[in-house]
């Protein structure tokens, strides 16, 4: 299938080598040239704009930072939904707020053009191994179109519902992946606080009741499991800006429908400051940092 891609960063960039290596012939366009170089020594094509990347493409993927990036490409006088043929499929990937989501997608229906929202789950690893989660939110027919190019880049294709649907499934599991990593690290320092040894206390927590995936496969202290960022100084993996940016989504969410997330909220202000205190491009797992005590216990 011809491919238009936009946004070949930290996952877009990885997510299209992979589209790539299944025979579709990718035309990536980014804001950065670097990123697109990169794009090109992988296979896909550098398109010179976000109009000829779109040019005879039957599928169309963004993989961009926010909900401003996914409007500016997509909507206005110099957006490309116009330029996009009717009959292809418009797939954003992009973490954002479900009510633009929504948006975006009801302005492509007027214009006779089929938008899913379909953001992923797994990190710059699954995007590289092809074991993304893509949580999707859009029409049923549409999401059975996407699945197959989906696959190319992914184990897993839910869908959540209607659009908007996977943007909201995408940060209720952020939210609570957020709430069970700050439990972990906590019970984890407090343990060593008392003289527990934290790679016997994970394991024992981990037979017990209070296992969870960041116990599990992140563990946050450094030196109980291999291959984590917190063995490698809380470096690679998924950034604290990144998680106060799904928190902040969460509480949005939240607003909306006067939902009590009192969890969700201190997660948010931990991650906030913790962000504050220079970790904002470090590992969300690096919040076991924020336990430590002073004289580094
Ligand atoms: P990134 O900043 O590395 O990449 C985004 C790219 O989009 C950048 O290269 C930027 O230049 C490009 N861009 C912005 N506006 C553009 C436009 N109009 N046209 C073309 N390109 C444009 O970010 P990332 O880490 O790849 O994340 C992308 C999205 O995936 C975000 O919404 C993020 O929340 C989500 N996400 C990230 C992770 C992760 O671990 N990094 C995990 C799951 C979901």
């Amino acid at each position: 299938m011809k491919i238009g891609f936009f946004g070949v960063g930290h996952m877009g960039g990885p997510m299209a080598a992979n589209l790539v290596k299944a025979g579709h012939e990718v035309s990536a366009f980014d804001l950065v040239p670097e990123l697109l170089k990169g794009a090109v020594e992988t296979g896909a094509k550098a398109a010179d704009s976000a109009a000829q990347a779109v040019q005879g493409a039957e599928v169309v993927i963004s993989m961009l930072p926010s909900a401003g990036a996914v409007r500016g490409l997509y909507l206005g006088e110099t957006g490309v939904l116009k330029q996009v043929d009717p009959s292809a499929l418009i797939i954003d990937c992009s973490t954002i707020d479900a009510d633009t989501a929504r948006d975006v997608a009801a302005i492509a229906r007027e214009q006779d053009r089929v938008m899913i929202d379909a953001p992923v789950s797994g990190g710059v690893g699954g995007a590289k191994a092809g074991t993304l989660t893509f949580i999707c939110g859009g029409p049923e027919d549409a999401i059975q179109r996407a699945r197959p190019v989906l696959e190319c880049m992914g184990a897993q294709v839910f869908r959540a519902g209607d659009n908007g649907a996977g943007q909201l499934a995408k940060i209720c599991n952020n939210m609570l992946l957020a709430i069970h990593m700050i439990g972990t690290a906590e019970a984890l320092q407090m343990g060593a606080d008392h003289g527990l040894d934290p790679a016997v206390l994970s394991e024992i927590m981990k037979a017990s009741s209070g296992d969870n995936w960041s116990l599990d496969k992140y563990n946050p202290w450094p030196g109980v499991m291999e291959n984590v960022p917190a063995s490698n100084e809380y470096d690679g993996g998924f950034a604290v800006k990144l998680m106060n940016k799904d928190l902040g989504l969460a509480l949005q969410a939240a607003l909306s429908t006067q939902s009590a997330t009192p969890m969700g909220n201190l997660a948010k202000s931990l991650y906030a400051a913790h962000g504050n205190h220079g970790y904002s491009e470090k590992d969300f797992s690096s919040i076991q940092r924020f336990f430590r005590h002073k004289d580094g216990g």
